[in-house]
């Protein structure tokens, strides 16, 4: 499934959370910035990352049930340990059934009761299996797909609903490649140990779910391999990582009636209606190569190995819902070998993580009330405009883009929408019921609900109001169909925010947060997209050009740094999310000079106030990361790992050179007019 919106970063896992127990009030902070977990042994030009945080990297451990730890990691426990609070409290409350404190406290409840979990074994899946075992043929496989209420596709069709790229007011269902187990396509062919060593977990891991339902060993490893197999054929057809973040080419519009007749075997007008999408006539399809790859290994699988794939797919997807032998296997290949997480976190902050999703805004609402203040959303909006005027002020400077073209970038700017802690009017839960003993079907009902409230969407007008993360989630995000920038109030908090901090902190940490946003909306993808949200060319051809080039100097850059042994970063995958950190450091810097101390020559804890501003900026990315999931990562994710998030940035910027007198010879100097600049 494709992502829409450009988020600030990508969750370390998909299992891991975090390990130690902190307060849930946190004190009055009166240092914001961690000197004693710096290493003044190393030069700030040659790396400022480990300068800023070398002793921290150090000296922390990463704790056992996580993939990684840093500053998102701290404030993200803290959030969960409020979001804890609040369900224990729900939890015990006698609260009216049908409210929304009887739901996300039952649901949690339910969660936690691993006696009913593990007495139940696979049994809530027992109905679905016997679909399974009753299909005869692919087209009966398909059906039975897209029939399932709570997944209807499973894991052979993805999509999303969301606006129509070209006509950004009108929602779309949009199919994308699908299918795989393991993160791309590349750890299906690739042969370093690595990834051999994967691939021969994931084989371990599937025999192991299916004799977990009863089958043989020796046919258990039969299956597995079967399915490895299949899915090996389905990955040749899927696209690059970096490729799809092209949004002209990944846009793809349909007649429902050609594509039927494109993939006879797929027949997408049988398809969507038995989704219950009968009116809709034409789909956007993200990646066509996929599903016509689909279309024809299709009938060539054998029935008795398609039905293997389905039931695998059931399981690996169901698995934390039932009880312990499912949920251990899928945490020991996902978590342990993919992602080297030596412990699976504790069961609450697992099942609080279900109720974060699948009841967000219900949660949502309490979490504010109680954890939000009002005057955190009047600072940060001021942050935000003042970042905005100095974005204006930059462009209307730009010495590389033609005034026409400038008109149109400023037309835009000035319509972003700014979205601030949590949505003006909350989403409606009054279709599912919760029950205290039931964790799966609680789990069911919140995706049925979900699948309901997008496929109402389908053909209709965007609500530009919706939000597209829960209020106590540590991130951001940009979206360029709704010309959008959104800051859930979870990320509004230390070290990214303190209201008590001074600007330089505040300015290098949501400061450079905000400006990140709002350049994506100008990166490589981002500034495709107009004033108004559609995908459409507002350029002049020699401003679209000199942009490139200027872009290609970043791509190389980044290409040029090494990870793990030979393990370089891929330049094209993390271009958009690199522009952003270089245009999020520009932008705050300059409007942190608009303030007093940026104007000042104060020192605090030793440091001038522009050394403090970078080196509360190096702060929030401070970070380490097993060796496994760095793998993971680079492999698919569009951000690059945090020690580039700061160095990367630095070495193209002056003000970084001056504040640390950084000089010719030094790692991290280039000669000005080989520094790249952009926004
Ligand atoms: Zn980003």
């Amino acid at each position: 499934m494709n992502l829409i919106p450009k988020i600030l970063f990508t969750a370390l896992s998909v299992v891991a959370i975090a390990a130690c127990q902190q307060k849930e009030e946190t004190t009055t902070r009166t240092s914001f910035f961690d000197k004693s977990g710096m290493d003044t042994t190393v030069s700030p030009g040659d790396d400022f990352f480990t300068y800023a945080n070398g002793k921290w990297v150090k000296e922390t451990k990463i704790p056992d049930d996580q993939t990684g730890w840093g500053s998102f990691n701290t404030l993200y426990e803290e959030n969960l340990q409020k979001t804890k609070s609040i369900l224990i409290e729900a939890a015990a409350s006698d609260a009216k059934a049908g409210s929304i404190e009887q739901k996300v406290g039952d649901f949690y409840a339910s969660g936690l009761d691993t006696t009913t979990i593990d007495k139940l074994g696979y049994e809530p899946l027992k109905a679905e299996l016997a679909k399974i075992e009753a299909i005869k043929d692919y087209k009966e496989a398909l059906n039975y797909l897209a029939a399932s209420p709570g997944n209807p596709g499973g894991k052979f069709i993805g999509y999303y609903v969301g606006a129509d790229d070209r006509q950004s007011t009108i929602n779309r269902i949009n199919f994308g490649q699908a299918g795989l187990s393991l993160p791309e396509k590349d750890y299906y062919t690739k042969t370093d140990e690595s990834t051999k060593k994967i691939r021969a977990a994931f084989l371990n891991y599937a025999a192991k779910l299916f004799t977990l339902v009863g089958v043989d060993s020796l046919s258990a490893k039969t299956k597995a391999n079967t399915i490895l197999t299949f899915e090996t054929t389905l990955a040749q057809s899927h696209k690059e990582q970096a490729d799809l973040r092209d949004p002209v080419a990944n846009y793809n519009k349909f007649a429902v009636a050609d594509l039927t007749k494109q993939m006879p075997n797929l027949n997408w007008r049988a398809l969507l209606n038995t989704m219950k999408l009968i009116n809709v006539d034409s789909v956007l399809v993200g990646q066509p190569g996929y599903y016509k790859a689909l279309d024809k290994a299709l009938p060539t699988v054998p029935i008795s190995e398609l039905k293997d794939k389905l039931i695998f797919d059931l399981l690996d997807e169901n698995a934390r819902l039932l009880s312990e032998p499912f949920e251990k296997a899928r945490y020991e290949f996902y978590g342990r070998t993919l992602y080297g997480q030596p412990k699976q976190a504790d069961r609450w902050k697992r099942v609080t993580q279900f109720v974060d999703r699948g009841l967000g805004e219900a949660l949502g609402q309490l979490w504010v009330k109680k954890y939000f203040p009002a005057e955190a959303k009047e600072r940060m909006l001021t942050l935000v405009n003042n970042l905005q005027k100095v974005y204006r002020e930059r462009i209307e400077k730009l010495d590389w883009m033609a005034p026409e073209t400038k008109k149109v970038a400023l037309v835009k700017l000035d319509r972003f929408v700014k979205k601030i802690g949590y949505p003006d009017k909350w989403k409606d839960y009054s279709d599912v019921t919760i029950k205290r003993d039931d964790f799966y079907g609680n789990v069911q009902q919140t995706y049925i609900h979900h699948v309901k409230e997008d496929f109402a969407k389908i053909n209709k007008p965007v609500d530009r109001a919706e939000w597209m993360m829960t209020p106590p989630t540590v991130n951001a995000y940009a979206n360029p169909t709704n010309n959008e920038i959104v800051f859930p109030a979870g990320i509004l908090q230390f070290p990214f925010f303190d209201k008590d901090a001074d600007d330089a902190i505040n300015y290098g940490a949501i400061g450079m947060v905000i400006g990140h946003e709002m350049t994506h909306l100008f990166d490589d993808q981002g500034r495709q997209y107009d004033a108004n949200g559609n995908l459409r060319d507002w350029w002049t051809k020699a401003d679209a050009e000199r942009f490139n080039t200027k872009t290609q100097a970043v791509v190389n850059q980044y290409n040029n740094f090494t990870v793990l042994d030979n393990l370089h970063l891929n330049g094209r995958l993390t271009l958009g999310e690199n522009l952003a950190d270089l245009g999020g450091i520009t932008l705050a810097y300059q409007a942190f000079k608009l303030t007093k101390q940026g104007q000042g020559t104060e020192k605090i804890d030793g440091f001038t106030p522009d050394q403090r501003f970078f080196l509360g900026f190096a702060q929030v990315w401070r970070t380490k990361v097993r060796d496994e999931s760095l793998r993971v990562r680079v492999a698919t994710d569009p951000h690059s790992p945090d020690k580039f998030r700061v160095n990367g940035p630095l070495t193209n910027f002056a003000p970084f050179y001056a504040a640390f007198n950084v000089k010719p010879g030094q790692k991290l100097y280039k000669p000005e007019v080989q520094q790249a600049k952009v926004w």
